[in-house]
């Protein structure tokens, strides 16, 4: 026996690993998640993509395996409860499922908890006690580690830190509530924000289109100087110290780790997010680094492996 199996479920894209006990991915695979098409398709599609990595391995040689799943999903029984990203993920039996169709162990977790496990055994946050990891990209997600061990809380549900509130009453999270972290912070948020002030900003080169803009146009004019392009970052960067801030209070992280899609332009976002913390967190939080993941895209397919070798103590 020698590997395990990673998957990394998105509501877009599916990614599967072959990991050895050296933690080397040895072979990988991507295709896109059947996410309008119905439970029992991403099943057959995770079945398909562990097959593909797996391909010629006695099923003897795989310890388990590791399953990152979109939130929210209980952890602790394996069922799916309402993952609005992924049609039919509501009270669907998702380990159960997995593990008929591959008759191997499963094990299932949350991704921002799976990524930040990643972080923390492999990556940006290795040797830490204490720290707390922050996807962005369409949502926000996040997972905490908390005196040398993963918070996980009742049903593994810990960890949804996008839907912290940080304007009561203001815009409309994709959850249902008003004022999430998220809906002000995430990409889309963003690429939003971007549009309708280069709509109106004639001199900006982000004015002709205006409509399209995404996240990383603002960022390369933001690169060329660009002065809308560099207000919006810094404004980006401020929403991110915002959440970021109240985190630091609640768990008193060595280090908070971003990752996701919009940690590609993490130097362009770092100097504000600094600065707001500086200027906002109580005196005794201001010296706490906030950093970019360490393994990129990889921290969930990471840490779902990490899952399958913590759980067979190898
Ligand atoms: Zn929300």
């Amino acid at each position: 026996v020698a590997f395990a199996v990673a998957i990394d479920l998105g509501g877009t894209q599916l990614r599967a690993a072959l990991v050895d006990r050296n933690r080397s991915l040895l072979r990988r695979h991507a295709m896109p998640t059947p996410a309008k098409d119905g439970a029992e398709a991403v099943v057959a599609a995770i079945a398909s993509a562990a097959r593909q990595v797996t391909a010629g391995l006695q099923s003897s040689d795989i310890f388990g395996i590791g399953l990152s799943s979109p939130g929210p999903i209980d952890a602790e029984s394996g069922v799916a409860l309402a993952v609005p990203t992924i049609a039919g993920f509501t009270n669907f039996p998702l380990r159960g499922a997995v593990e008929g169709a591959l008759s191997q162990n499963v094990f299932l977790e949350n991704d921002g908890i799976t990524a930040a496990f990643g972080e923390w055994t492999q990556g940006a946050g290795k040797g830490l006690r204490s720290m707390v990891y922050v996807t962005v990209s369409t949502g926000i997600g996040g997972g905490v580690i908390a005196d040398g061990r993963v918070l996980r809380g009742r049903k593994g549900l810990a960890g949804h830190v996008g839907h912290l509130c940080i304007d009561h009453g203001g815009l409309r999270c994709a959850c249902g509530n008003t004022g999430c972290w998220e809906a002000y912070a995430a990409g889309p948020a963003f690429a939003a924000r971007a549009r309708s002030r280069a709509r109106l900003a004639q001199g900006s080169s982000l004015h002709p289109n205006a409509g399209t803009l995404q996240p990383a146009d603002v960022f390369s004019a933001a690169a060329l100087g660009d002065q809308l392009a560099l207000s919006l970052v810094e404004e980006e960067a401020r929403l991110l110290g915002v959440g970021i801030t109240t985190l630091l209070h609640l768990f008193s992280p060595e280090r908070v780790i971003i990752g996701g899609g919009l940690s590609n332009a993490f130097d362009q976002l770092h100097p504000g997010i600094s600065t707001y913390v500086r200027a906002n967190a109580m005196p005794a939080f201001r010296d706490v680094e906030v950093v970019k993941s360490g393994l990129g895209g990889d921290s969930g397919l990471v840490g779902a492996a990490e899952l399958v070798f913590a759980a067979t103590a190898t």
